[in-house]
């Protein structure tokens, strides 16, 4: 993809810092970070989203994930990791490269993903919970 900032990445034609390069998948560091040490998994093949991204090459990306977590509490004393990933604009996607944020967690640090529960749920009663959940069983 030519315009596509993180494809540019991968072709080393803008500067990023690697910490894997594989044959499928790479993660580097988020220039913005939400916390330090804050890293983004992508395939290295285009794919907008999680609706397209090739399931095995998702799988691969997750293994390398839990592998990069376990890595920031060994190496970064990391109390936990926050991973999400956007795909579509609805969902605040800005890179449409898919791309899993892996976020390392300190008690304390002041980083609010409650906000996103806590301030902003919706109202749903029983009845709307079963719909939904009849409408997307797999
Ligand atoms: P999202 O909003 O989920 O699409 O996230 C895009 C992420 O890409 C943001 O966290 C940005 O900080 C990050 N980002 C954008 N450009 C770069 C870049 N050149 N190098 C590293 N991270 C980037
Ligand atoms: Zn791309």
């Amino acid at each position: 993809m030519e315009n596509c900032i993180f494809c540019k990445i991968l072709k080393k034609e803008i500067p990023a810092h690697f910490i894997y390069e594989g044959n499928n998948v790479s993660a580097f560091l988020d220039i913005n970070p939400l916390n330090k040490g804050h890293v983004l998994v992508i395939p290295n093949e285009h794919y907008a989203d999680v609706f397209n991204i090739k399931t095995e090459i998702l799988q691969e990306l997750i293994g390398k994930s839990q592998e990069i977590a376990k890595k920031m509490k060994e190496v970064l004393g990391a109390d936990g990791v926050n991973l999400f990933n956007a795909s579509g604009e609805a969902a605040e996607q800005s890179v449409p490269h898919f791309h899993l944020h892996i976020v390392p967690r300190w008690s304390g640090d002041g980083v609010n993903m409650n906000d996103w529960w806590q301030s902003k749920t919706k109202k749903i009663s029983d009845e709307e919970l079963q719909d939904l959940a009849i409408k997307l069983k797999i």
